[in-house]
């Protein structure tokens, strides 16, 4: 058995973020981790994914990652930073170290895990949402004898060559992943609206930036409307997927048979391969124990604090554990403020036992 004072379940980039300011605090933590090496959701994404950030935007706190402002990094390239990042600021991060549940007993975290128990004060999950892929639920899949992958399980065009796909999805996973597959075979991309592209000169730092004026117009209670952009980044496998004319894109089907999609006036098109790039939902599942789990897979919280159990705090999840925490450059931010918060929380625990 291991005690801290804080506990960090994920070892990805939210949880190194929290780690860099840990470490600063007199505060013993680990982070525990349940994959391998360093990298955490990068780990498993397509080898040619590019990042919608530029380098120098896609930046964890204390070390710049090297590129520049006009280069979009690969997934490999954010994968060795990490690494890098986990060895300069020497974190402690134990793998490969699965969290199954977490119980509270009295004013102590008890964490169930695969290398026995561990015992903290306080719990910050960092499990980001890689390992709960969301799929819509359409009537008929089950009896679709063809191939279904989430964007999760994409890895590269190997093996769609000859094969006819049906893309599901218009956000950059969609895009990019379209982008590489039609280079190989004929597709068909299936998205709810009509996908919205960025200015080829926009990218991901300006949506950083976006999301910055509305938390600082939301602090001051003053209105705040975001530019209405698109979402997908003209990363340059997009724009030489533009070149080609692929982007042509139609609204969603309305069932499966076994062998095609069918739309609500009968268009059918046979398929053999349906990608769902439809994204995530946050990662919880070693949390139910603790009953916070809402219907719609979040929690409530305020901030990444949460509000219904004390001594836990959520970190990296998406806008609702704090604007653009689910990115590089944003989560620093997010993780700085919970340290604070909890530095705070236990000086007061500390003082109201004594
Ligand atoms: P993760 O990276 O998922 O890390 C969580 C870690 O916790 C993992 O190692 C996981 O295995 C581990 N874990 C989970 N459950 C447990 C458990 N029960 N016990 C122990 N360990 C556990 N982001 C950017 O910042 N910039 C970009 O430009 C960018 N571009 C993107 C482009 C595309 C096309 C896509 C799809 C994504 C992009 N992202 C980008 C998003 C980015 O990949 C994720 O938001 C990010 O990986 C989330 O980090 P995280 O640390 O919160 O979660």
């Amino acid at each position: 058995m291991e005690k801290y004072d804080v506990i960090v379940i994920g070892g990805g980039q939210s949880g190194l973020a929290m780690g860099y300011y840990l470490r600063r605090s007199a505060l013993s933590y680990v982070i525990l981790d349940n994959q391998t090496e360093a990298g955490g959701a990068w780990l498993h994404a397509w080898k040619s994914l590019r990042l919608f950030s530029p380098a120098q935007w896609s930046s964890l706190p204390g070390m710049i990652m090297t590129g520049g402002s006009d280069y979009y990094p690969t997934r490999d390239v954010a994968i060795e930073y990490l690494k890098s990042y986990e060895t300069k600021y020497n974190l402690p991060v134990k793998r490969q170290v699965e969290v199954f549940n977490v119980l509270k007993v009295d004013d102590e975290f008890h964490l169930q895990t695969s290398q026995g128990l561990f015992i903290s004060k306080v719990v910050v999950s960092a499990t980001g949402s890689f390992n709960n892929p969301f799929v819509p639920d359409f009537k008929g899949i089950e009896i679709f004898k063809g191939q279904i992958l989430h964007s999760s399980q994409y890895d590269s065009d190997g093996q769609f060559e000859n094969k006819r796909v049906a893309i599901v999805g218009e956000g950059n996973s969609g895009a990019q992943i379209l982008a590489e597959v039609s280079k190989v075979t004929g597709t068909l991309w299936v998205t709810q609206k009509e996908p919205r592209f960025l200015p080829d000169h926009i990218d991901g730092r300006f949506l950083f930036d976006a999301a910055s004026q509305l938390y600082a117009a939301q602090k001051e209670g003053k209105p705040f409307k975001p530019p209405s952009l698109g979402d997908i980044v003209m990363v340059d496998s997009v724009k030489d997927a533009r070149a080609r004319k692929v982007f042509k894109s139609i609204r969603p089907f309305d069932h499966f048979t076994e062998d095609s999609i069918v739309w609500a006036d009968g268009h059918e098109e046979k398929i053999d391969i349906v990608i769902f790039c439809t994204g995530f939902k946050p990662g919880l599942s070693h949390l139910k124990s603790l009953n916070m789990v809402n219907e719609d897979g979040k929690a409530d919280t305020s901030g990444t604090k949460s509000t219904k159990v004390e001594g836990l705090w959520l970190v990296g999840y998406g806008n609702w554990t704090g604007f653009a925490s689910a990115t590089l450059i944003g989560v620093g931010r997010s993780a700085k403020k919970t340290v604070e918060e909890i530095v705070d929380y236990l000086a007061i625990k500390t003082k109201s036992v004594n």
